[in-house]
């Protein structure tokens, strides 16, 4: 059973997605970390991110690893050997993932990688998860929350790990993000036809969570 995730940033979905997980007992997979885990290494080699060719050519040849703890719901994501779980919350990759991420040829390695886990019971989180990665979901979620909101949302996020960074920046960041997200030719951020919309900007995780609880004993 998979459980589809979807949002634009700060909509709440990986805090959402591990307690769910951790709920229901089942796995949780954060695809984001996938791609930023690729724009990490694009920086970090030096690679021009707007070469699809390169950024495709270093996307398919590296080893992209994720190992998780189901009783901690806390999981590692691995790149070329390297544990890359923190590093890729940083500003500047934020400001690089939406880049590398609408290269076809990146989706589709990572794609590759994300149906891998097609077997397991799992919450899996991201932008394309009922749209195009599992199509066939059993529950389709699209979470959304104001502007406002996410962008306090993630300024906690970045803080916590101690990157200085003012309200404006992060707000346009996410603008910029959720842009290039949406309009991309390959597997934009989309409802999915048939997901369940749920706007969390009025709600706390908790009353998140129950809802989608709800909603999946109704299909199992
Ligand atoms: O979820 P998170 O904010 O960590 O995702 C980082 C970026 O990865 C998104 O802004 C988007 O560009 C990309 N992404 C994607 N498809 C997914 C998950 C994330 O394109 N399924």
């Amino acid at each position: 059973m998979i459980i589809a995730i979807d949002g634009p940033a700060g909509s709440g979905k990986s805090t959402v997605a591990k307690r769910l997980a951790k709920r229901l007992g089942i796995s949780y997979l954060d695809t984001g970390a996938m791609y930023r885990a690729v724009a990490f290494l694009a920086l970090k080699k030096g690679i021009d991110l707007e070469d699809e060719e390169a950024v495709t050519e270093l996307a398919k040849s590296a080893s992209i690893d994720v190992k998780y703890d189901n009783v901690s719901i806390y999981s590692d994501i691995i790149i070329n050997e390297e544990i890359v779980t923190e590093s890729i919350r940083s500003p500047e990759v934020d400001a690089a993932v939406s880049i590398v991420s609408r290269i076809q040829g990146v989706r589709e390695r990572l794609v590759e990688v994300q149906r891998s886990f097609s077997s397991m019971d799992a919450v899996v989180e991201g932008r394309d998860i009922g749209t195009v990665v599992f199509p066939d979901s059993k529950v389709k979620i699209y979470l959304t929350a104001s502007e406002e909101i996410r962008a306090d949302r993630r300024i906690i996020d970045l803080r916590k790990k101690g990157h200085r960074i003012e309200k404006d920046e992060v707000e346009s960041s996410i603008r910029k993000r959720d842009s290039i997200d949406s309009s991309r030719a390959a597997s934009p951020l989309a409802v999915a036809d048939d997901a369940i919309e749920i706007d969390t900007t009025k709600m706390s995780i908790d009353e998140v969570v129950e809802k989608i609880s709800l909603l999946v004993e109704d299909v199992i």
